[in-house]
């Protein structure tokens, strides 16, 4: 479970609005949850939190009951675990297949080369790419690339799924397949967060929308779409 509990964020050259203030949010596990918000509504800051890459001025980010301030610097790399990541960009590493960016995940935490060969086919699988396993990214599509980016981010098994700007760079078509393949992953058990503009795949989703404005939630519909959040 993530909690905002009574959170502000300051950062140190910012006077007067702090990015974040009296922010309060729940997420249960399980869930799949949309945070939408103009830009400078804190989005960023929000995952910059949970992630442990910046702390809170105030109140406490709680993540499986553990306040992520007071983990140690020397412990952030194990906390970041729970965490799969996927971008706007893709971020993918350019001269690698795709088959050895997902291993390349799995060799950062030294996972046994035993189960490397049995996870990393299957992750491709889910995402469709078995037949594109030795492309390099720059062979990819858009959508390929992001669906690569996915099978990296949950090939070591993270609690939390969080997507920042997941289709900002995709085609319509690209982007449903990448939404579908959020939602089978969040059948499966992982938490999904995803931050985005993107109002059609919010519609068309029909999931938890949380709305930012000015560093707060302004509304917090269990279901809908963009324009009622
Ligand atoms: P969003 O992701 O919704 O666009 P951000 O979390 O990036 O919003 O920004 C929230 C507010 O905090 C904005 O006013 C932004 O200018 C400010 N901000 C973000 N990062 C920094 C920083 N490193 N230093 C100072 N101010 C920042």
């Amino acid at each position: 479970m993530i909690e905002f509990r009574n959170v502000e964020k300051r950062y140190e050259d910012q006077e007067r609005n702090a990015a974040l203030s009296d922010f309060n949010l729940t997420i249960e596990d399980g869930e799949f949850v949309f945070i939408i918000g103009d830009s400078g509504a804190g989005k960023s800051t929000l995952l910059k939190l949970l992630m442990g890459e910046e702390r809170a001025s105030k109140g406490a980010v709680v993540v499986d009951g553990v306040n992520v301030a007071r983990i140690r610097r020397s412990k952030l790399p194990y906390y970041r675990r729970h965490f799969g990541v996927i971008y706007q960009d893709f971020r993918l590493l350019k001269d690698y297949t795709v088959y050895e960016n997902v291993a390349f995940a799995q060799r950062v935490i030294a996972a046994h080369p035993q189960s490397m060969q049995r996870r990393i086919p299957k992750m491709l699988e889910q995402v469709g790419l078995t037949d594109k396993a030795e492309s390099l990214p720059s062979q990819l599509s858009g959508g390929e690339q992001q669906r690569a980016a996915l099978a990296r981010a949950l090939v070591n098994g993270p609690l939390y799924l969080l997507a920042d700007e997941p289709t900002g760079n995709l085609d319509p078509t690209s982007s449903q397949e990448v939404m579908r393949l959020l939602e089978e992953i969040n059948r499966s058990g992982t938490t999904v967060i995803v931050v985005t503009h993107d109002a059609a795949m919010v519609d068309l989703m029909q999931k938890r929308v949380v709305t930012l404005k000015e560093g707060s939630v302004v509304s917090d519909q269990a279901q809908g779409g963009y324009e009622n959040a």
